[in-house]
């Protein structure tokens, strides 16, 4: 078995999945491993939502990377779905940002008109308008910021059909491959030890998401980046369809195509404990208040992912200084699925030496590690 290839990725995530087909697509050899299955991580979570304002994502770069994100994916999605004959359940349906009491409301008709002034295509609904145009929705809420088209994709099936697409292409995926070490000559990364076999490659992308720091620590870096903790329910009620996406600041609901409503997400600090909490199931049932009906749902999965989340909330893109032929992409903390075509993008320009556009050096990785240098020095 040949062992090379141009680039081998550590982590078959979204990120580095996403990352091994734009590659491949670019005529790369490329050769992802993962130490279990294949998105069987925090990019198994089922919400998959595309949205660049739900969570409020602020302004400047990452605002713009949110932004471009959306762009990407809605042109790799439907050419990825036609090449592969496989659905990634794309779809679009109105958002609606509700506020549940006065607080809330003012908070968010703010946001509505920070949004307004950014020339976008919210539009505010007061209460009964509301009710109006949704009759599912609870009489309690106090107004929402109305969004007319917001996209959603379900990531096992985008995870799916990339890895086909990759293996087409002719590249490698290899699950149940932990690597273990670099391989290294000098301070030039040349692949990676899993025990057993050993894979040479021109540059190496650590893509392990909240792993990344433990196999950064063997060659002696300290990469900022720790688990947020994510949980979610699917629940179902036969003969009720949601007819649009919902957000509240406790979290959101996201309706799929075999009838399924995605309830997520809680956000929590809790180190590498993967578990699905009474706590954070009892957070996630407050959003169901929004509509009334759901208390009837049936309570069908319950899933739990870490997030790679970095200091600053930001991914981290591009060369490990003082190292040759390695690379991270990791740090995408809430919004990896969206972001994953636009920093997948940006690392394969990157790597083919080609210019990764103006965004790149908001979200190199240098950035915190030189962060980390200065604080060090005093
Ligand atoms: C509940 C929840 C809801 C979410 N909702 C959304 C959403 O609606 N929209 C959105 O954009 N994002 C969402 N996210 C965030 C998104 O899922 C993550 O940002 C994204 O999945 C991170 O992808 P990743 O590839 O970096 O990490 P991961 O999916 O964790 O992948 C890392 C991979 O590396 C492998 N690995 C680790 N160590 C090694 C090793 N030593 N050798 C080989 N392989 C290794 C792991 O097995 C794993 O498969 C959500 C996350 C959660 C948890």
């Amino acid at each position: 078995m040949d062992r090379t290839s141009d680039v081998l990725i550590i982590g078959a995530g979204i990120v580095g999945s996403m990352l091994a087909y734009l590659l491949a697509q670019k005529g790369g050899s490329v050769r992802l491993l993962d130490r279990g299955q294949p998105g069987g991580e925090a990019s198994g979570a089922t919400a998959g939502l595309l949205t660049t304002v739900a969570e409020g994502s602020g302004k400047g770069p990452y605002l713009d990377l949110s932004v471009q994100g959306l762009t990407e994916m809605q042109e790799i999605l439907p050419q990825l779905q036609a090449e592969t004959g496989m659905d990634c359940w794309l779809e679009s349906h109105p958002l609606y940002r509700v506020a549940t009491n006065e607080q809330e409301r003012d908070m968010m008709f703010s946001r509505y008109r920070e949004l307004r002034d950014q020339g976008g295509g919210e539009e505010w609904r007061e209460p009964e308008q509301l009710r109006r145009e949704q009759p599912v929705f609870s009489p309690r809420l106090t107004g929402a910021i109305y969004s007319p088209k917001e996209y959603h994709v379900t990531p096992a099936l985008l995870l799916k059909a990339l890895l086909q697409s990759i293996r087409q292409r002719g590249g490698v995926v290899q699950e149940n491959t932990k690597v273990i070490n670099f391989l290294m000559e000098g301070r030039r990364v040349i692949g990676a030890d899993t025990g057993g076999e050993r894979y040479y490659a021109d540059h190496v992308v650590l893509a392990n998401g909240v792993w990344s720091p433990e196999l950064l620590q063997l060659i002696g870096m300290d990469l900022p980046v720790i688990p947020l903790r994510g949980q979610l329910l699917g629940i179902a009620l036969p003969s009720f369809q949601l007819p649009c996406l919902i957000n509240t600041p406790r979290g959101y609901l996201v309706p799929k195509k075999d009838g399924h409503i995605v309830v997520g997400a809680t956000q929590e600090k809790a180190g590498f404990a993967k578990e699905v909490t009474i706590a954070g199931i009892s957070h996630l049932l407050k959003v169901l208040s929004t509509v009334p009906a759901l208390v009837q749902a049936r309570m069908d999965y319950t899933f739990v992912g870490l997030r790679p989340m970095s200091r600053d909330g930001m991914p981290l893109l591009g060369p490990l200084p003082g190292w040759e032929g390695l690379s991270v992409t990791t740090g995408h903390a809430q919004h990896g699925i969206l972001l994953s075509g636009i920093t997948g993008r940006m690392m394969t320009a990157y790597l083919n030496g080609e210019d990764p556009g103006g965004l790149w050096k908001h979200f190199q990785v240098q950035r915190v590690l030189q962060e980390k240098a200065e604080t060090e020095g005093g």
